[in-house]
């Protein structure tokens, strides 16, 4: 017998409005599971879990019926839409319970499907994370690949460290989603949250395609919110930078009073104006400055207030 299947693997597919896909995507899903428990490289126990996050049309019957068809497939229902990080977070908590290994992607399957035999050797041989990263974005629109690209430089200045061209298809053991659970925050961003697990982690190159059926469910006012969400979950640089605007306006308030001077010693102004320049120019450099210094206090209360775990134990020696 192979010693690697008894492996339980868990798909995690979080689903909203998917009912077009559902069908074409529990085919192919179900099919890759078959696959991959004939190569023995995955356990009779295997599952899909389909989350539905609070769909408007018949995702959450489509998936109830699946389920009553073959047992393969799990559901998970979320009583609101609370967004695909949410949902996939839903996902997860519920699949570590059961699973040794657990795989993330999207319901439109533009994750190619079949990059999850690499994954599932990368955890064989160590990996306890393992990304999915696109080798190229030739099948996106040049908006969205322009976009995403403004999204990656952005969150690398504001300072959060994530997986370039990675979304979130990735394996992670159940050791890494139990560690995950202690990362309290309310804002989520899994992409910069994963990453600071730690142990030891690998990547899989995949080519991404369209989507089958059905629209993007992720419009350009969702991936605004959804990239200012991720830069200010991650860092308070936005805060320094405010503060450095607001040291700048004062500076230059010290120039305007030296010009105004000199133009008031020339003889050329109308009265008043010169005090006038100035204090515009002080006074706004000074406001900006201590809305600076409360949003750093407010920043710093709001990094507390996460409770994040300080560190993650790996092992102990013990006797
Ligand atoms: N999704 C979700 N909740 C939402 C929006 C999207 O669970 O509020 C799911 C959606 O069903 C899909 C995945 O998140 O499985 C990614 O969405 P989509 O493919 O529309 O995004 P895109 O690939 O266009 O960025
Ligand atoms: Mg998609």
């Amino acid at each position: 017998m192979n010693e690697t299947n008894g492996t339980i693997l868990y798909m995690v597919v979080p689903c909203y409005n998917e009912e077009e896909m559902l069908h074409i995507t529990s085919e192919k899903l179900e099919e890759k599971l078959r696959t991959l428990k004939n190569a023995g490289k995955i356990s009779d126990d295997s599952r899909v879990v389909y989350v539905d996050d609070g769909s408007r049309d018949n995702t959450w019957n489509i998936i109830e019926e699946m389920h009553h068809n073959n047992k393969v497939f799990n559901g998970v229902k979320l009583s609101r839409n609370e967004g695909h990080q949410n949902a996939l977070l839903a996902g997860l908590d519920y699949a570590r319970n059961h699973a040794d290994m657990i795989v993330s992607m999207d319901a439109d399957l533009q994750d190619d499907i079949d990059a999850v035999d690499a994954m599932i050797d990368k955890y064989h041989a160590g990996a306890e994370i393992v990304y999915g990263v696109r080798n190229d974005r030739s099948t996106d629109s040049a908006f969205k690949r322009g976009t995403a690209q403004l999204f990656y430089k952005m969150m690398k200045i504001m300072g959060a460290e994530i997986v370039y061209n990675h979304a979130d298809f990735r394996l992670m053991s159940k050791r890494a989603v139990d560690e995950l659970m202690n990362f309290k925050e309310v804002n989520l961003f899994l992409r910069g949250i994963v990453p600071l697990i730690g142990f030891k982690t690998d990547i899989v190159e995949y080519e991404r395609h369209e989507r089958i059926a059905g629209e993007s469910k992720y419009p350009l006012k969702k991936m605004l919110s959804f990239a200012i969400d991720g830069v200010t979950s991650f860092s308070i640089k936005p805060i320094n930078m405010i503060i450095t605007a607001g040291f700048v306006c004062f500076l230059i308030s010290v120039g305007m009073l030296i010009y105004s001077c000199i133009r008031y010693f020339t003889g050329d102004t109308v009265s008043g104006w010169t005090s006038l320049m100035t204090s515009i120019w002080a006074l706004g450099g000074l406001q900006v400055v201590s809305i600076g210094v409360v949003g750093k206090y407010i920043g710093k209360v709001y990094l507390e207030v996460k409770e994040r775990p300080r560190y993650i134990v790996d092992k102990y020696l013990d006797s």
